[in-house]
Order: C-alpha cells, then structure tokens, then sequence
C-alpha cells in the first residue's frame, strides 16, 4: 500500500493501492505517494540473482512491492526492454577508469534514461485506463528528456491523450524535433515562454485546480501526470542500482556483501531516489552521491542544510536537464527521514518563505547517507574531452558524476549513472574536444562530432531531421489551459 507524504486530509483514502497511486498521483496537501514499506532483499538474495537477465531482475524486484497488477501486465511492461539496443543486455555496464564504472540507461528509444521508466509505465497507465474504461490525459513537463520519452512511451496508446510542455528554447534540438515531429493523433505539444521551472509549475497548478478538473470531468477525462512526481516511474529507477552492483559482483571486481557509491546526476532527484530506495532494500550502498551543475540547490542542501530558493534564479547550462531548482523528489526523502508532520512544515516553509531550513541534526541524517557536488559547464567541457580522448563519449549531464569521485574513499568501486547519450547534446561535445565556444547547429555537430571520434549516430537521431514538425504552437503559461481544452474538444 501507498501512503502520503503529508499526511492525509481525511477527504481520500489514507492508504491507496499502486493502481490509484500511479492514476492520480496528487496525494493530500500537495504531497506525493510513498510505499508504506520498503521490500528488503538479504545477501543470500543478491547472489543467487546475479545471474538473472535484466527482465528477470525487474520482475523478481518489482513482486516483491505485491502490486495490485497482475503477472502478465508486468511482464508484457517489461517486454519494452526488448525495444532497447541490445535486448539481452538493455542496461550496459562500461568501465571508464579503475574505480569507476558508467551504467548505461539511455539505450531505448529517446536516448535518455527517462526510457527505462516511462516504456514499461506508459504501457501500465493504459492498461489501467482501457480496463477501467475510463479516458485519461497525462500533463508531462519537460526540461528535454521526459518529453520526448512520455510522448514515445504513450503515443497510439488506448485511453490515453498525452499533452507535453516545455520550456521554449531550453532543449537541444534534437529534443525538441523528437517532440514536435510526433504525429499520433493523441499528442499534443506545446512550447511555454519561461523555463522549465515555469513549466513545470503550470503542470502542477493545472493537476490541482478544480476549475479544469470539472471540464475534464464534463468531458469524462481524468487526470494524471508521467512526471517523476509519480510513483510509476520511481519504481522502475530502484532495479537498475540493482543490475550495476550485480554485474559487479558476477565479474568478481566486488565481493558479497562489499559496499559501492553511486553517483547520480540530478535535477528532479528521482534517479538519486531510486537509488535511495535501493540502499534501504538491502543494496550495499556505502553513500550516494548527488551531483548537479551550477544549479546547485541539492548540494547546497546535503552540505548545509538549508534549501533556499528564494535568492536563485534558473540558470542555463550545458546540462539542461538537470537546470531545476525545485526537485520534487526530495519530499519523499525528508518523509522517509522525518515523517509526515516535519515534512508537511518543511515543505509548507518551502511555498510560504521560499526556503526551508533542517536542523543539525537531521542535516548529519542526510549526510550519513548522501554526498553531494557540483561543476560548471568548463569542468564539464574538460571532462568530455579528457574521456573522448580514451574513445568514450560521456553525455554532459554524465560529465558532471566525474566531479563527484573525490568524495569516493579509497578503495571503493563508484557507479554513475549515464542519464543520456552525447547524440542529444552534439554542440557541447563538439565545442568540448574543439576547445571552442561555436553556435552549432545540432545537425552539424553530430556530423562533425561522430567523424572526429569515430563513433556512430543513432539512426532514429538522423532520422529526425527529415522529419516534419507538426506541433508548432508556443504560448505564454496563461494560455496553456485554453490550448488544452482545445485539443480535447
Ligand atoms: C532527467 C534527467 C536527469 C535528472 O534526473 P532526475 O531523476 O530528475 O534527478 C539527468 N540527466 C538527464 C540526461 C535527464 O534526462
């Protein structure tokens, strides 16, 4: 069962199965939905699933929660990991230098790892929705990767019709043509004058107003959200934390029982999350480590334990997905941490004064279990280079887990997560091994990226600029609500 992190308004249910938990994820007071507990896996466990194939491990995983979905929809969910590159081996485990190795999440179809939740998550949302009956429209906000990952994930798909916001001119090219390129008749895209931050806010006043929850209900839509607010996607980011330390311990580079670090690129801090939950099943999880770019409202956090947004403003880096200054999945942490009352305050701080303060001794909580650094965008440009140098393309958003491994003690095997592939990033990674500061094209430097380095480009990334744009709509955030009804009409 599924509870809420602040607590519950006596007007729904206190405890929800999965099933609702994923259908309408906006919990009481503005919270999110938590397990009520956490399955727990033993070392015994972990050996004897080290020879498990990704899908076996996933499913193995995803029984222990006892779901209210039965076996076959699971399996059938999981299935889209056949749709990866290397369908024996979806999620690939790449060593980069002694200690350190990259776990691969952006092999599927929008090469970003938003695919390893959304693929199997879409196909469990409408399969929810066409048994019930029952029409469903999913608001995603987008900093690039969730957009293009929501839309694949739910395109043609029964009862469902999809509507994807993002943020104008804060997404690469290729992520915007992988949005606006989508031809299913149940999307619609639209670009939002302001930053992600913006969007992503819109989507949440929408999902709480009442005034368009009684249009829907007029035109029998409910609501939903494919943001990493829900808890569908969350629980697909615990398996993989699981396959990297299995890897590990099938290769013999870590023995039984021997604790590893994760470092994880973070915006809205569901990865981090996943891997929190994880640690807290039984994963050997010495710290995890959270790494950001100049945006660095979680380091701030996790070293001093303030969360103070009231002085900040957004700024754009080369890592556009982790450019978020209000990272929805911390709530869960504080609850699982402090419980709901203290989470309630701090996040009620949060909307009143802009910031919210821990105290020392929850901040050494936090701290027990979490590291946290960040980079700008030239130690990000060095490290692609420094990396591209040894034949190995890291994404930008990647780039910034390298900062992070002086926080790794000695001795200790660190795993980052690699959150996208360069192919979506191509003038940075152009601009990096060049030295140079060029207003790319992304066509161009995907070219010219993948000559120098003699690595290919995906076919569906080439693809892409043969296309046609079919969603050409940008509008300020006020107009959003009457461009949506008029797609649903
Ligand atoms: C979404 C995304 C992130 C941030 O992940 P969170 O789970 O929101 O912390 C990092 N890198 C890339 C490439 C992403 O698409």
């Amino acid at each position: 069962m599924f509870i809420e992190t602040r607590g519950n308004d006596k007007q729904r249910s206190s405890k929800v199965e999965f099933s609702q938990a994923i259908l309408n994820p906006s919990a009481s007071y503005g919270g999110l939905y938590v397990p009520m507990e956490l399955p727990s896996v033993d070392e015994d466990w972990l050996s004897a699933a080290k020879d498990l194939s990704y899908k076996e491990l996933c499913f193995d995983i995803l029984k222990k929660f006892n779901l209210d979905i039965e076996d076959d929809i699971l399996k059938k969910a999981i299935d889209l990991y056949d749709g990866f590159d290397d369908k024996n081996n979806p999620v690939p485990l790449n060593q980069i230098n002694s200690k350190t190795y990259v776990n691969e999440l952006y092999h599927g179809v929008s090469r970003a790892f938003k695919d390893m939740a959304l693929q199997p998550f879409g196909y469990l949302l409408s399969n929810l929705a066409k048994k019930q009956n029952q029409d469903y429209l999913i608001l995603a906000a987008t900093s690039g990767d969730t957009g293009p990952a929501t839309l694949e994930s739910f395109k043609n798909k029964p009862n469902i019709k999809v509507v994807c916001l993002y943020p104008d001119g804060g997404t690469s090219d290729v992520q915007r043509l992988q949005m606006v390129t989508n031809e299913a008749e149940n999307v619609k895209v639209i670009g939002i004058k302001g930053n992600f931050d913006d969007a992503q806010r819109a989507l949440k006043e929408l999902l709480s107003s009442d005034k368009f929850k009684k249009s829907l209900e007029q035109k029998r839509i409910r609501l939903s959200a494919a943001n990493s607010v829900n808890f569908g996607r969350i629980i697909f980011q615990i398996i993989y934390h699981f396959s990297a330390y299995l890897k590990l311990l099938n290769s013999e580079v870590i023995k039984s029982g021997e604790q590893i670090y994760l470092t994880i690129p973070s915006g809205n801090f569901g990865n981090a999350l996943g891997a929190y939950y994880a640690k807290h099943m039984g994963l050997p999880i010495k710290k995890i480590l959270v790494a950001s770019n100049i945006n660095n409202i979680l380091t701030e956090l996790f070293t001093t334990g303030v969360y103070d947004i009231s002085n900040r403003k957004l700024l754009s880096t080369t890592s556009p997905a982790m450019d978020i200054l209000i990272s929805s999945n911390v709530e869960r942490l504080l609850f699982d941490k402090f419980g709901a009352v203290r989470c309630k305050e701090l996040m009620n701080d949060l909307k009143k004064y802009k910031k919210y303060k821990l105290t020392q001794s929850e901040l050494l909580v936090l701290q027990e279990e979490f590291g946290a650094c960040y980079c700008d965008d030239e130690f990000v440009k060095k490290t692609i280079k420094k990396y591209a140098k040894n034949s190995y393309a890291l994404d930008p958003h990647t780039a910034t887990c390298l900062k992070a491994s002086s926080l790794v003690e000695d001795g200790f095997i660190n795993v980052i997560a690699s959150t996208a592939e360069w192919t979506k990033f191509a003038p940075t990674m152009l601009n990096a091994i060049n030295d140079s500061n060029v207003k790319y094209t992304d066509e161009v430097a995907l070219d010219e990226f993948s000559q120098t380095m003699d690595v290919q480009i995906t076919k569906s990334i080439t693809k892409l600029f043969d296309k046609d744009v079919v969603h050409t709509l940008v509008v300020e955030k006020d107009e959003i609500l009457s461009h949506i009804e008029e797609f649903l009409r």
